[in-house]
C-alpha cells in the first residue's frame, strides 16, 4: 500500500478519525459507537479497495449505476445507498445494498420491501427527513419527508418484515447552522424513539460539519470530500 493515492488516502482517514474521536471525547460518547461511511461517489473502485485495506468497512454511494459497479468490484464491504432513490432503481439496490439512508416516501418503503423480500433479504433502512425551512419533499431538492410524515413513514417501514428501521437521517441545509439543524432531528429521532425504542442509529454529519452531528448523537457519519478529496462540482 504504498501508491501515493494510498498515502494520501491514509492520512485523509487518519485526520478523520482523530476528529471523530476529538468530537466523541468532548461529547461523552463512545468512538465504537460512531461508523465512519466513506461516500466514494465520483472516485474509482480503485479507491474503495484502497480503504478498505485501510480498515474502512462501510461505503456510501448516491447513484445506483455507480453504486453497483462499485459494490461489484469491491463486494467484502457493507453498501450504503444515500442518495435520493428513483423507483425503477429499487430492485438493483436492494441486490447489494446493507442499508438505505434516503427512503423518503412510502412508494419507496413499499417498492424495497417488496424487492428486498423477493430477494430474501433483509434491507436495513433509515427514514430521510427534511430539515428545510420550507419542509422539503419537493422534488429536485435534497429529499426528506417533511417532520409531519416522519411517524407514518416509520410505520410503515418497521410494519415491512422485509426491512428493518434504524433510524433517522438527514442533510443539514446548507447555509445555516448544522448545530441547530441536528438538534432538530435529534428531537425527531427521539420522538421516533418513542414508538419504535428499536430505531436508535442516526445517520448525520458529512465533511464539514460532523462535530456538531456527533454532538446531537449521529451513529452513521457520511464522510466524502475529507477523505477522498473535492469532487468535480459539475457532476453533483
Ligand atoms: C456526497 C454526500 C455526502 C458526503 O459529503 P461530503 O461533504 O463530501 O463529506 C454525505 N451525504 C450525502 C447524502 C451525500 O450525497
Amino acid at each position: 500500500m504504498s501508491d501515493p493515492r494510498s498515502v494520501q488516502l491514509a492520512a485523509n482517514l487518519q485526520a478523520v478519525r482523530r476528529r471523530v474521536a476529538a468530537a466523541c471525547s468532548a461529547a461523552g460518547r463512545r468512538e465504537t459507537d460512531v461508523t465512519l461511511v466513506a461516500v466514494t461517489k465520483t472516485f474509482p473502485a480503485a479507491d474503495v479497495a484502497r480503504l478498505a485495506a485501510l480498515g474502512v468497512g462501510d461505503f456510501g454511494e448516491n447513484r445506483d449505476q455507480e453504486a453497483r459497479a462499485k459494490a461489484a468490484a469491491v463486494p467484502a464491504v457493507r453498501w450504503h445507498f444515500v442518495g435520493r432513490l428513483q423507483r425503477n432503481k429499487c430492485r438493483s439496490v436492494v441486490g447489494y445494498a446493507d442499508a438505505v439512508h434516503s427512503v423518503d416516501r412510502p412508494e419507496l418503503a413499499e417498492l424495497l420491501a417488496r424487492e428486498a423480500e423477493r430477494a430474501g433479504r433483509r434491507l436495513a433502512v433509515f427514514v430521510q427527513v427534511s430539515l428545510d425551512p420550507a419542509g422539503g419533499g419537493r422534488p429536485g431538492e435534497r429529499g426528506g419527508v417533511a417532520p409531519a410524515g416522519l411517524d407514518a413513514l416509520a410505520d410503515l417501514v418497521a410494519g415491512s418484515p422485509a426491512l428493518r428501521l434504524l433510524g433517522v437521517m438527514a442533510v443539514a441545509p446548507p447555509g445555516t447552522d448544522p448545530d441547530d439543524a441536528y438538534a432538530r432531528l435529534a428531537g425527531l429521532a427521539e420522538r421516533l424513539r418513542a414508538t419504535h425504542p428499536g430505531a436508535d442509529r442516526l445517520s448525520a454529519g458529512m465533511s464539514g460539519d460532523l462535530e456538531a452531528a456527533i454532538r446531537h448523537g449521529a451513529t452513521h457519519l457520511r464522510i466524502g470530500t475529507a477523505l477522498l478529496g473535492g469532487r468535480a462540482a459539475v457532476l453533483r
